[in-house]
């Protein structure tokens, strides 16, 4: 009844989102504060006889608005149901391993390898230097990729990558082979390697409307890049399923994307709280990743990520932790209120690693 092709797969595992219990939950680094209230406003006055139609299958609006944000042109911008969407797409439109494995680092987003057998691409992890950050010297390596792709805040790491770095990678990289940079986290302290698009024909830049716009359960994803790469990902939705964006999610979108002064300073509420947050970890003996996203990846000398992961969900706090040899060790954490988190700090205290 199905396919080898299905039997073949091992589909990604998303984050619990538990319905039976009232967790603290910082375990997907979802945002803790509310979305703008341009959105709230936009959500009372409409009017849903606008449902009655089909979306717009060009986002055309919402291009504008992302497009009038980084100041480029509406053709260089693409939408997609959240960036996994995207990425999806852009696997499919831009990797072949006809021309050699795609390469992305040992330890990162866990859904590019369950892309590549969706897909059947082959790909190539490429060690993290000592510290864990993305070793940007080690790419491409000998022989021939068909593509690179990383995020940018590295994840599960949250390590920033500088600019420099990525310019010297474009420099030395095939210009005919695409680097994908997944941006999901970075406005947290980050900076974007979007002004490069226009230098480097080859280099989209993904980002997402879900963690530092509050709209994870919006899926809206964006990406910008040269104007044929994105006239490949329409190729890509346009040969799948017209409508990917709802009417919905593109209006909103648009109204949080143009309110930068709202999420600019909710933004640096995270950046704050995970600084202090890092601080008070130390005190305890973690030894925590420095991060440029809204998540910290830390460790404690002596008990195992999934021990944490358990005693913590007892006491009802939901973080997350890796089975893979590597991470083991780690908990990922993501930031959320202040008071939250202090809560967090006293149980990891009293009842975790007293
Ligand atoms: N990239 C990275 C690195 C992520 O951690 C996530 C969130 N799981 C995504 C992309 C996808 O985010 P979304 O589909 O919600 O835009």
């Amino acid at each position: 009844m199905l396919t080898k092709r299905l039997r073949n797969l091992t589909p990604y595992v998303a984050g619990e989102q538990p319905l039976d219990k009232k967790y603290i939950k910082l375990n997907t680094n979802e945002n803790p504060y509310p979305p703008s209230p341009a959105v709230k406003e936009l959500l009372g006055r409409y009017d849903a006889d606008h449902l009655r139609l089909y979306p717009d299958p060009l986002f055309t609006r919402l291009r504008k608005t992302i497009a009038a944000r980084f100041s480029v042109k509406p053709e260089q911008v693409f939408a997609g149901n959240g960036s996994d969407e995207i990425l999806s797409f852009a696997f499919f439109a831009f990797f072949d391993s006809a021309d050699g494995p795609l390469l992305f680092p040992e330890f990162t987003y866990s859904f590019y390898p369950v892309y590549c057998d969706f897909y059947g691409i082959e790909y190539g992890r490429i060690p993290l230097a000592e510290d864990f950050s993305i070793d940007s010297e080690s790419y491409p390596g000998p022989g021939k990729s068909c593509g690179i792709v990383f995020p940018n805040p590295n994840a599960p790491t949250g390590m920033f990558l500088p600019l420099v770095k990525i310019r010297e990678l474009l420099e030395r990289y095939p210009g005919d082979r695409v680097v994908v940079i997944d941006e999901a986290y970075i406005d947290f302290g980050g900076e974007s390697a979007v002004p490069l698009i226009n230098q480097y024909g080859n280099l989209l830049i993904v980002q997402t409307c879900s963690k530092s716009y509050s709209l994870a359960g919006l899926r809206l994803g964006y990406a910008l890049g040269n104007e044929e790469l994105i006239k490949a990902l329409f190729a890509v939705k346009d040969s799948f399923n017209s409508y990917t964006v709802d009417t919905l999610a593109q209006k909103i979108a648009e109204a949080a994307i143009a309110d930068e002064d709202y999420y600019g300073k909710v933004n640096q509420m995270v950046v704050r709280t995970r600084e202090y947050f890092t601080g008070e970890l130390q005190k305890i003996g973690f030894d925590v990743l420095p991060s440029m996203a809204n998540f910290v990846l830390a460790r404690k000398k002596g008990i195992e990520g999934r021990t944490i992961y358990s005693r913590l969900k007892e006491e009802g706090i939901l973080v997350r932790h890796f089975d893979k040899p590597g991470l083991k060790d780690f908990v990922r954490i993501t930031i959320g209120l202040p008071g939250d988190m202090e809560i967090l700090l006293q149980k990891l205290r009293e009842k975790v690693v007293p």
